[in-house]
């Protein structure tokens, strides 16, 4: 019988998704100028404006994908459920109501059933930058899909 979880390898180069409210932007910025040599050496996406302002002002190479408000957050939902992100940064604004507020907690809800690290301040991202396993390969257990949709099929 196969197992509820399987283990997944978070490689060296982790594959790092940045993203920012508006008004956490410059903070983020900030924080990518900060870190920019660690930066450089994994891999980086991020929301439309958020990686296009990164690029801009650290000249890191951030791969974009739509605005947030435009669905930005739900492709890297996506991405996260097929295995291309395994780190998220994301400078939520916790101040400010957001009109795409069901895409966040969704982003947010699917980082945490694929166990991927996520950070929503500074100091959590200063954390998980410096962490070990920033240079390290990182096994953690996600939950088995093919097994999920097989038990459910047969038992619903
Ligand atoms: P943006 O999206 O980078 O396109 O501004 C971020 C967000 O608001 O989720």
């Amino acid at each position: 019988m196969s197992s509820d979880y399987i283990t997944f390898t978070i490689e060296e180069k982790k594959n790092i998704a940045l993203i920012a409210h508006d008004n956490e932007k410059s903070k983020l910025i900030a924080w990518c100028k900060e870190n920019k040599e660690i930066l450089a050496g994994h891999k980086l996406c991020g929301t439309g404006t958020t990686a296009r302002m990164i690029t801009d002002q650290t000249g890191l190479q951030v791969k974009a994908y739509n605005s947030g408000p435009l669905g930005g957050d739900q492709q890297i939902g996506c991405k996260i459920v097929e295995g291309q992100i395994d780190f998220v940064v994301f400078f939520s604004d916790p101040l400010t109501a957001q009109p795409h507020d069901p895409d966040v907690k969704a982003l947010m809800r699917i980082a945490q059933v694929y166990d991927i690290p996520i950070a929503v301040n500074k100091a959590t991202a200063d954390f998980m930058l410096h962490s070990v396993y920033m240079s390290t390969t990182y096994d953690h257990e996600v939950i088995n899909f093919h097994k999920n949709v097989q038990d459910r099929a047969k038992t619903l």
